[in-house]
């Protein structure tokens, strides 16, 4: 994004119409960083994001072993080299609480959260074509204009409901693993049935096992576990990342996924099957 983004506002007549320069939709790791960068550029910005606080992901998924599948070191805003430096993960792969704390302390460090809006979702955005600017509605009935619309929205931030008929006569408690309560939930003694064995249901199943009287879990399709490897990180392990922080983020632009993995560097036919 150019820096004379504020020379593309329009004259001081136009500018005063618009609400704010640009409107950016969700709190989590993509809104937090726009919000930092847009404001960098001087615009005035508002994050609508329909949580109740910062997170996304991180906010939602509270389910017992929520936690990463990626390193922490790169699960991490690199734009800053004072939050690189001041903030340590606790494990190699953190909780959710930690990760949460992390975009919280971002938001609170770089004073982001005057330029939230909270529990509010947006419902609709039309450009209109004369003035070149939105109209962004949200579900109080509120409608911005703004010059820029820029979504945050996750991809995977819209949870699946159940196609399962009756579900709502169900006379057992349902959760899903991502719009879990804030309060912990104890299966003391409860007879636990978990659908999935995907990344949520493998961290969900141990812990729920330790708890209930019995767990039953349902699996359409075998999924391929490995032992995590998860360990924590002490001070030797981030004097040892900060020194190769610029050989890691190397890695990390060099590879598919943007983790810092070594290429294999053979295809499927390569090996046995
Ligand atoms: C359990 C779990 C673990 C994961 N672990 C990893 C990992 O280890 N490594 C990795 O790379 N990725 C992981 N991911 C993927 C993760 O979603 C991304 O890494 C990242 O957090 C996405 O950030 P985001 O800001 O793009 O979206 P999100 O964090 O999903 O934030 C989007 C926000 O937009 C809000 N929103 C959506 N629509 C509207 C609307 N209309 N109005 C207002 N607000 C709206 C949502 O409420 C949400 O808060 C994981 C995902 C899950 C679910």
């Amino acid at each position: 994004m150019s820096k004379n983004l504020n020379a593309q506002t329009a004259d001081p007549a136009d500018a005063a119409a618009l609400d704010f320069d640009a409107i950016v939709v969700g709190a989590g790791f993509a809104g937090i960083r726009t919000l930092y960068e847009l404001r960098e550029l001087g615009l005035r910005v508002r994050v609508v994001e329909s949580g109740s606080d910062v997170g996304g992901t991180w906010f939602w998924n509270r389910y017992p072993g929520a936690r990463t599948d990626s390193e922490s070191w790169v699960y991490a805003f690199r734009f800053s080299t004072e939050v690189l430096n001041e903030w340590s993960w606790s494990e190699r792969y953190p909780t959710q609480p930690e990760v949460h704390r992390y975009l919280s302390y971002v938001t609170e460090k770089f004073d982001l959260r005057k330029d939230m809006q909270f529990n509010t979702q947006l419902v609709a955005a039309t450009f209109d074509e004369d003035s070149e600017t939105w109209l962004a509605t949200t579900d109080a009935g509120e409608t911005y204009r703004t010059r820029f619309l820029l979504t945050g929205l996750g991809h995977q931030s819209h949870p699946y409901r159940p196609p399962f008929p009756n579900l709502d006569s169900f006379q057992g408690k349902w959760y899903q693993s991502a719009r879990w309560p804030h309060e912990p939930v104890d299966f003391t003694g409860k007879r636990v049935a978990v659908i999935g064995t995907g990344a949520s249901g493998v961290q969900i199943i141990p812990l729920v096992a330790q708890q209930a009287e019995h767990v039953i879990v349902f699996q359409r399709t075998p999924n391929w576990v490995i032992p995590s490897g998860n360990h924590s990180l002490g001070e030797e392990d981030w004097t040892e990342i900060r020194s190769n922080y610029d050989a890691i983020w190397e890695k990390v632009f060099n590879q598919p996924y943007a983790l810092p993995f070594n290429a294999a560097n053979r295809k499927p036919s390569d090996v046995t099957p």
